[in-house]
């Protein structure tokens, strides 16, 4: 259950990432949503993501049981994302289309910034770490309390 300020911060950061999608939208770098992203090892890629994305997806969604060393992201069902809606700017940004490197690295960049904002925002602590080790480590402290 949210907070109400965590609310807010939640309503802010939905504002951000629907921003972005119009960014995407107009830029439209190609994605079939084959899902071969998501498996981490079969592109060589590490996903980071900021504490306050991680806690958005944790305020929604349950985090499925997963083993960090397969690599692949837990929310990643029939090579779909299964959370569309909550997912990471590392996700949402990330295209395979090489010639959109550059121009992603800077959209990419853009918004980094205006989340780190929220954060400083919001005064919550700000953190950006592999995914993959903070829905582990959200998983085990919510086995030891509960
Ligand atoms: S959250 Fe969704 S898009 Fe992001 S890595 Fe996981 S399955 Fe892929
Ligand atoms: S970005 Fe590429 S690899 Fe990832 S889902 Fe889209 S088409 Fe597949």
């Amino acid at each position: 259950m949210e907070s109400p300020s965590e609310s807010n911060l939640s309503s802010e950061l939905e504002i951000i990432y629907h921003q972005l999608e119009k960014e995407l939208t107009r830029l439209n770098p190609g994605c079939n949503r084959c899902g071969t992203c998501c498996d981490f090892s079969a592109f060589d890629h590490i996903l980071y993501a900021s504490s306050i994305e991680i806690n958005f997806i944790t305020w929604n969604v349950e985090v499925p049981d997963f083993n960090v060393s397969d690599n692949i992201c837990p929310f990643l069902k029939n090579n779909q994302c299964s959370i569309r809606d909550f997912r990471t700017l590392g996700c949402r940004v990330f295209y395979c289309n090489p010639h959109y490197k550059e121009v992603l690295n800077e959209v990419y960049e853009k918004y980094y910034q205006m989340i780190k904002d929220l954060s400083r925002k919001y005064d919550t602590q700000w953190e950006y770490l592999p995914f993959l080790h903070k829905l582990a480590e959200f998983k085990l402290k919510t086995a030891v309390a509960g």
